[in-house]
């Protein structure tokens, strides 16, 4: 059945087709309208008939679902990205810290014979250039926090993508 919106309050009025071109009173307001011809009216009625607008599926707009799973599709990704981090920190065992390092030095040269700590002595000598950079076992160590750091990073921005996606959704769904 046709409707037709009340221009005085906006009621949706279900017309017959047989009162084209005639007047009803609106059940809202009483007060009295003006019904199309016959024409205007089966185009009415076949709007009020028709299923809901392709724009719209499940009661969510089409823009709105494609964000959502452009929101889940990056999440997805990051969490990829963060999981690939740190599997790769795991993977790499943990070096010695600084103070296992002098802890080892501090063992091993007393009980060095005078002849090996001169040839240690020279061995430095020779790295004295290279003593301005790290020593491998730090350098293993901010690989090894590099891994870390992204992982959680990449985690981090997957869970915050998965929330708003989620809060997204759930405030399109309340009715306005
Ligand atoms: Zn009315």
């Amino acid at each position: 059945m046709p409707k037709l919106p009340c221009p005085a309050c906006g009621f949706s009025i279900e017309v017959a087709i047989s009162r084209a071109g005639s007047e009803v009173a609106c059940p809202s307001c009483e007060k009295i309208i003006s019904v199309p011809k016959l024409g205007e009216l089966r185009r009415l009625a076949a709007d009020a008939d028709a299923p809901p607008s392709p724009a719209v599926a499940g009661g969510t707009p089409i823009g709105l679902r494609a964000a959502f799973a452009c929101l889940i599709g990056i999440a997805a990704i990051a969490a990829v990205f963060g999981g690939y981090c740190l599997v790769r920190f795991a993977s790499i065992p943990k070096p010695p810290t600084t103070a296992d390092h002098l802890a080892e030095v501090e063992t091993v040269y007393p009980q060095l014979a005078a002849a090996q700590l001169v040839r240690e002595w020279q061995t430095m000598e020779s790295f004295t250039e290279a003593f301005a950079h790290p020593y491998e076992y730090q350098m293993v160590a901010n690989v090894r926090r590099g891994w870390l750091v992204r992982g959680l990073i990449g985690l981090g921005i997957a869970a915050a993508l998965t929330i708003a996606a989620a809060v997204m959704m759930r405030t399109s769904r309340r009715p306005t």
